[in-house]
């Protein structure tokens, strides 16, 4: 059975996943494109241990490709992981990564947010609306339920990354 977090973050991307076929023609994401990695986020410990837990797995050629690219600096303002304009840790990505692009919900401000490549023509129908108020809620439980909801930078991580695979 999976984790809580990485169900979480696998219907995130099922949702992704159906609003983006479903609205083919009024969404600009696709690989290659990387506006919404221009930031350095940080993520609860539980989200950084996934994407651990992921490089682990990886094979050692491959850890070994992945610490000379990561050694080399990244653009400045863009997220750490973030090499020519790809995600390298993009199958333990974090829950947030996996969002951007939808018509996000902020229900308790009424707001509804999204890339501006995307519904040019005007906002989708609301039940295609990810409320994200709820979504980060959930995130904090299955992080506080672990007792993992410090908060580390995706900088940071890294660097913690590129040490302990050089040793
Ligand atoms: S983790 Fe990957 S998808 Fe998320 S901001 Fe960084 S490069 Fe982009």
């Amino acid at each position: 059975m999976n984790k809580p977090i990485v169900s979480l973050q696998e219907n995130a991307s099922g949702f992704f996943d159906k609003i983006s076929s479903k609205h083919a023609q009024s969404m600009e994401c696709k690989k290659g494109c990387s506006k919404c990695c221009q930031t350095d986020i940080s993520v609860f410990e539980i989200e950084a241990e996934r994407i651990n837990d992921w490089l682990t797995t990886q094979s050692l050629e491959e850890q070994k490709r992945l610490l000379e690219l990561w050694k080399t600096p990244h653009q400045t303002g863009h997220c750490a992981f973030l090499y020519n304009d790809q995600c390298t840790v993009y199958e333990a990505r974090p829950l947030i990564c996996r969002t951007q692009g939808l018509p996000l919900y902020l229900s308790t401000e009424n707001i509804l947010d999204y890339c501006p490549l995307n519904f040019k023509e005007g906002n989708p129908p609301k039940e295609d609306w990810l409320n994200l108020e709820r979504m980060n809620t959930l995130l904090s439980f299955a992080a506080s339920s672990e007792n993992k909801d410090q908060r580390i930078r995706l900088k940071k991580l890294k660097t913690k990354f590129t040490e302990s695979l050089s040793q």
